[in-house]
Parts: C-alpha cells; structure tokens; sequence
C-alpha cells in the first residue's frame, strides 16, 4: 500500500529518544521540552511558546486563556476537523460557525463583517449575539491544509468588534503570510505535532504568542495551575503538558522542517503537472496572499459525472493506493447540529468533492507516478469522458 501520510523518523530521533532513557528524563520535566518550545518559536517567529500534549489540548488551554468561557460562542469556520469545534466545546462555549470563501478554504471574512454588523450588538464592552443571547468571545481562524487564512482582515475585524483571536495553525508550520511566518499573526496560535502532520512529536501540540503574559498564563494552566514546590493551585488547570520523550521527538523532527516542507510542495507541484491534462477537475486553492505549506494535497471532483470521491478511493485502493475523503464540514455534524450557523455554500459544495491523496515527506517518485497514473486511469475511463 502506498499510504496517505506517515511520519518520516530517520533523522536523530532514535538518538535523542535513547537519550531520554539514559538520563531518565522521560516525563514532562527534561531538556527536549525547552529546546521544542524554542525551537517552534524561532521557526514561527513567535517570542513565547507552551507545548501541550495534543493540537486539541493546545486549542483548548488557548481559548480558555484568552478567557472563553461557559455559555460563550466562539466564531470558527465549518470547514475543519472537528477538533477545532471540540476545543471550543470544551470550554463549555459554543462554536458560531460562518463558511469558508471559495478562494482560500478559509474563514469567509465578508459573511463574517455582515452578519457581526446586522446580527451582534455591544453590551458593557461585551459582543452578544442577539438571537441567542450568548456573548461573543473570540474569533478561532483555521489555516485549512496549511493555508493561513486572510489574516489582516481577520484582524481587521477583531479590532472592529474588540474580539481576541486563536488561529488553529494545526498543520500550518512553514506556511507564509504576506511573507510573514504565522507565530505573529494571531494572539494566540496552535500548532500540532500529531501523527500526520508535516512534523510530528508522535502527539502533541503547542501554543505561541508574543504577549508574555498569555503564554505564561497559558503555561500556568496547562501544568494544573500550581503556584510554588508545594500542592498549592490557584485555579481550575489542565495536566496538558507534554513529555519530554515526545519533545525528543519533535526536536529531530525540526531538525527537518525546511527538508519536508519543500518535499511537501514538490509533491504538490508532481501533482499539479501530472494531472493538467486532466478535465473535470481542480486543485486546492492557493492565494497571492499566501505560501501553503502544502500538508496536505489532491485534487477536487468538478465534474458531476465523474465517479463520486468515495468510489475513487475504493477504485484507488485496489490499485494499493490509499486515498481519503476530506473533512465533513463541522454543521453536517450530528455534534453540533445545535449550533447557530450561517450559509454554508461553499462549506457545502466543497466538501464532499475533495480527494486527498498520498504526500507523505518520503513518498518516492516512482510511488507518486503509479498513483499519478492510477488517478489519470481511472478518471480518463470514466463516463465523462
Ligand atoms: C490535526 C488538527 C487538529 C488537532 O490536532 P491534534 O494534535 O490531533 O489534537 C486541530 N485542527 C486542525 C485543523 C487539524 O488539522
């Protein structure tokens, strides 16, 4: 099988892991740790960082920072993993989820402008959405597949309503904003270092930021708030740290980063060539505003009569090739059917066209052009055609 997305881990990892065993720092006390946390700043150009045990974690502690809280609503964009929306949930808040725009993926600015202007008002410097009455808390921006959002209207637009922003950066490491990295963008942004992300630390996640005092609170948090030596705790904490053998991990991992993000766009670009003969298809959106980092790729099903996404990944699969569906946008959700949204037309159109197909860092080319023609054969054979 020529998988989707799997870690690459023959760098120093087994080096650094053996490391942790000899001088037993295997838990959540050890150098790894700092050398991460400084390690993820300096690539993200953030000056502060806490790493968490999950991108989940990391959303949750972030949000819970900025101060949302039970009853709230967090406005996020549909399209995403549900993660995103976990997170929010967790917090004892709901998500207000607004679609994505057709040029980017990412949170439609403009249905977000219109509806806080026609459907919020101010209440003693609060936002409160009139027809639920739940205060708004935060915006949570989600760099769809490592495509940054349009931060400066993102930003724009938290000044204007005064709101604080969390961008769910999950997989955006070593994607460009106006030629900025993403540590700067955002009060707070989460990155994760799960499994099949462009580097992994086997799980885990971290939240950076240039204010300080956030991330210092945040850090406070995620260690069960203790204050000093003895079991002293001055508030409701998480135990969201993450250990020092996942950090090892991660410090290999970053070593790398530059090495895998170029491989990730080449694979991109393979497979913009391979496939530009191809009708009754697109690609994933890219943006002069932005430079993804590419986590994942694949193409989107324009064609109707083409075969639908879950019949390819079968077909695909009986070539030994393993191909996904996308994410089921967050208000198709049996969760979250509850939650107040907006129209959906592209969260709706979009979804369940995408097919993402094999990008792991290691994916040779010789594996890229059987699936190459794999996709080529099936879609050219089919009654489209
Ligand atoms: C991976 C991902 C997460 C969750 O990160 P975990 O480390 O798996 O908890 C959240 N949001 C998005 C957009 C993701 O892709």
């Amino acid at each position: 099988m020529i998988p989707i997305a799997v870690p690459d881990t023959s760098g120093n990892e087994a080096k650094y892991l053996q490391e942790c065993i000899e001088t037993n720092f295997v838990s959540t006390v050890g150098p790894f740790v700092k050398k991460f946390e400084e390690q993820i700043c300096i690539e993200s150009d953030a000056k502060y960082g806490v790493a968490t045990c999950s991108g989940t974690a990391g959303l949750h502690l972030a949000l819970t920072s900025v101060g949302v809280t039970r009853d709230d609503l967090v406005i996020m964009p549909s399209f995403t993993f549900i993660a995103s929306a976990n997170a929010i949930s967790q917090c004892g808040a709901v998500p207000w989820l607004f679609d994505v725009s057709s040029e980017s993926w990412t949170l439609d600015v403009v249905q977000l402008r219109t509806t806080l202007i026609n459907e919020t008002e101010v209440f003693e410097k609060n936002l409160f959405h009139k027809s639920t009455g739940r205060r708004v808390a935060a915006i949570l921006p989600v760099y769809t597949l490592g495509h940054p959002a349009d931060m400066e209207q993102v930003k724009n637009l938290a000044e204007e309503f005064n709101l604080p922003i969390v961008a769910d950066a999950a997989a955006g490491l070593g994607s460009r904003y106006r030629n900025q990295n993403l540590g700067s963008l955002a009060d707070l942004t989460v990155f994760s270092f799960n499994g099949n992300k462009t580097i992994t630390s086997g799980g885990g996640g971290m939240v950076v930021g240039n204010d300080k005092n956030l991330v210092e609170y945040a850090r406070h948090l995620s260690t069960t708030a203790r204050v000093g030596e003895e079991y002293h705790h001055d508030e409701i904490g998480f135990n969201y740290r993450l250990t020092n053998i996942q950090a090892a991990v991660g410090c290999a991992q970053i070593e790398r980063l530059s090495e895998f993000v170029e491989k990730k766009r080449y694979i991109d670009a393979e497979y913009r060539k391979h496939f530009s003969s191809l009708g009754g298809i697109k690609f994933f959106p890219r943006t002069h505003w932005a430079t993804s980092a590419c986590w994942f790729t694949g193409i989107t099903i324009e064609d109707k009569r083409l075969p639908s996404v879950s019949t390819l990944c079968k077909l695909l699969k009986s070539y030994g090739i393993q191909a996904r569906t996308f994410w089921k946008p967050i208000h198709q959700q049996p969760a979250y059917n509850l939650a107040p949204k907006e129209q959906m037309l592209v969260s709706n159109s979009i979804s369940s066209r995408i097919l993402t197909l094999p990008c792991s860092t290691q994916l040779t080319k010789e594996d890229q052009g059987v699936v190459a023609d794999a996709v080529n054969l099936i879609l050219r054979n089919s009654d489209a055609k």
